[in-house]
């Protein structure tokens, strides 16, 4: 053989190898931006957000709300004296930010140590809500022992996370009740400020289906002190949904849930005046307000 005619052969062989790597990363890379692209609204927000370096979702919230960051490069963004590390997910990186309701607000610049953004926190009005109860219901926040060992049961639970979106559909509302009290408001218990209502309550009668508010994973479902019979359940990315005072739980710690499945039954267990779902949403140790999850998720979160 002519050596000219072998040096090809060698080299022909040896950039085909290096051709079928390169097409099998460009397929790999064209699933990732297919998957995370199925998120978004439409194909060409889709397509224009994958080029930013670092987008929020939304630049513009009020307190008590949270965003969606989304970088190209990964790393982490420090937010409020925490640092929260963006989790690779499709072809970009996520993180989500809890904006507490008595975040101060203004503008904030974040970055991920290659892009960054500005975050603007709007104020809003929070109500007052005045309870009224017995001196025995009252009572039971003095029992701060049985609080404080629940607090850490919660705290376990919440410490760890999917690290991936486990959803891809809407958030849909656990049950179709009346809200009775909002996110946000100011509680006074018999005249006395008692806490800032970080949930929505949901009035509807015992025995009403609650369902999930989308997939995930129960990470907690037992009787607690004040919460009565809880649930808590992880979405991935530290997102986990709450819910509290049931009558009957149907679901047991470890198990897999689907977006509208029932896990128990409206109630009015621990430290509750009448049959009612409190329901939230948190983003590790932080509640933030469900009002924005609903038919949609963090990915279709857009300015109002
Ligand atoms: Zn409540």
């Amino acid at each position: 053989m002519d050596w000219l005619i072998a040096m090809m052969l060698v080299f022909q062989s040896l950039t085909s190898a290096a051709d079928t790597q390169a097409k099998a990363e460009a397929e790999l890379l064209r699933q990732a931006i297919a998957l995370e692209a199925s998120y978004y609204a439409e194909p060409a927000q889709a397509e224009r957000l994958m080029e930013e370096p670092m987008v929020l979702l939304p630049s513009t919230v009020d307190q008590g709300d949270a965003l969606l960051v989304r970088s190209r490069s990964g790393g982490e963004v420090a937010w409020q004296g925490r640092s929260y590390p963006l989790q690779e997910f499709g072809a970009g990186y996520f993180t989500l930010l809890p904006v507490p309701t008595d975040t101060k607000p203004g503008t904030y610049p974040l970055t991920d140590g290659h892009g960054s953004a500005v975050l603007t926190v709007k104020t809003k009005a929070f109500d007052t809500d005045r309870l009224t109860v017995t001196q025995e219901q009252e009572s039971m926040w003095q029992n701060t022992d049985r609080i404080n060992a629940d607090q850490k049961k919660i705290d376990l639970a919440r410490s760890k996370s999917e690290p991936r979106f486990l959803y891809r559909e809407p958030f849909v509302k656990p049950v179709n009740g009346r809200l009775t009290t909002p996110y946000g408001y100011t509680r006074y218990v018999n005249g006395v400020f008692n806490s800032i209502h970080r949930a929505v309550d949901l009035a509807a009668p015992t025995g009403t289906p609650v369902k999930a508010a989308n997939s995930g994973k129960v990470v907690l479902a037992e009787e607690l002190y004040l919460t009565g019979n809880s649930i808590y359940i992880d979405h991935g990315m530290h997102l986990f949904s709450q819910y509290a005072h049931l009558s009957k739980l149907s679901v047991r710690t470890g198990d897999t849930v689907t977006a509208g499945q029932v896990i128990g039954e409206v109630g009015s267990t621990g430290f509750s005046t009448g049959p009612h779902l409190h329901f939230t949403f948190w983003i590790g140790n932080t509640a933030t307000n469900p009002d924005r999850f609903f038919d949609k998720t963090p990915f279709r979160w857009q300015n109002k």
